[in-house]
């Protein structure tokens, strides 16, 4: 049987640390703020959005939510964007994606300032992750992962770090992370050859696929460490999520493993906090 690799004792942790972060500053004067850009009111959005608003109460941190409708224009929505990115007391910004398809993405996001940006949404933030940069904050999920690893003195230097998916959001950035503190990294895709036997040969296994259950007991050996972070409805068990990574399968087989739900899912809004707290410490410094 695997030990467990569950997010709550991790999120607690960065809590209970980012609480004290959050007095520190207090004392100077300084209120550290995220701000919430959301067009719309997808469901997932707005759980997400709970999630983070919780986590901003429990660590004593401020937000705000700027709401759109979304048939906003591109005009209007440039000019709102440039106006919270302008926002003195607004230390880190998340804005929802995708973004209704008559907006341009791309334009929307270069509108975000690079140090206000806290889960990765620019070209200059992704820069700075690739750079290795320390002051550029990587997407949320990726620091998750890392941080459930550190968390759990899980080695990585000079061991086989394999990534299955190479999303921006998820599997580049995390690729770069665990070569960062010296992983020997492959990133996986789905046109990669024999895909069941170079998950097999990792120490270290990132899921991020999208796909439920997708790796199976084929792609795994004892020993391992598999960090799933797909987060898909669940088709045997309709209602429930699951995550990339046939559990009842691969469980049995490796040493440790990330429940879904209940693993990496659960420290990505105390991430958000902890960037944003990162954000103001260096806007104030
Ligand atoms: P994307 O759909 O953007 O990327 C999926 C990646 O998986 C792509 O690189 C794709 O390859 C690859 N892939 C898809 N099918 C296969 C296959 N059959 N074989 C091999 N590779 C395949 O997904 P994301 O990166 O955004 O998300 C990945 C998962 O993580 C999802 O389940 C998502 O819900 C979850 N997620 C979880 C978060 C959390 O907080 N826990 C936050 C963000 C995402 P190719 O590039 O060749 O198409």
């Amino acid at each position: 049987m695997a030990e467990l690799l569950k997010g709550k004792p991790v999120a607690d942790a960065m809590k209970e640390e980012l609480s004290k972060k959050v007095e520190t500053l207090k004392a100077k004067g300084i209120m550290p703020k995220l701000g919430i850009i959301r067009v719309g009111a997808r469901p997932d959005d707005l759980f997400y959005e709970g999630g983070a608003k919780k986590t901003c109460e429990v660590v004593g941190m401020a937000y705000e939510v700027f709401e759109y409708p979304v048939d906003i224009d591109q005009a209007s929505f440039e000019k709102a964007v440039t106006e919270v990115g302008a926002k003195k007391d607004v230390h880190g910004i998340l804005m929802f994606a995708p973004l209704p398809k008559h907006l341009d993405d791309r334009k929307i996001r270069a509108l975000i300032p690079v140090e206000k940006d806290v889960d990765c949404l620019t070209l200059g933030g992704a820069a700075k992750v690739f750079a290795d940069d320390v002051t550029g904050f990587p997407p949320c999920t990726p620091t998750a992962c890392m941080d459930m690893i550190h968390f759990n003195n899980i080695p990585i230097k000079g061991k086989k770090c394999v990534v299955l998916g190479r999303s921006l959001v998820v599997g580049k950035p995390v690729a770069m992370l665990l070569l960062r503190e010296h992983g020997t990294v492959t990133i996986c895709h789905s046109r990669t050859e024999n895909l069941p036997d170079v998950c097999k040969d990792a120490d270290i296994l990132v899921a991020a696929v999208g796909r439920a259950k997708m790796v199976k007991a084929n792609f795994v050996k004892p020993g391992q460490i598999v960090i799933d972070v797909g987060i898909n409805e669940d088709p045997d068990n309709p209602g429930k999520y699951c995550g990339d990574v046939d559990f009842a399968e691969v469980e049995p087989i490796v040493a440790k493993i990330t429940p879904v739900p209940g693993g990496v899912g659960s420290v990505t809004t105390v991430v958000l906090c902890k960037q944003t707290i990162m954000a103001c410490e260096q806007q104030n410094s």
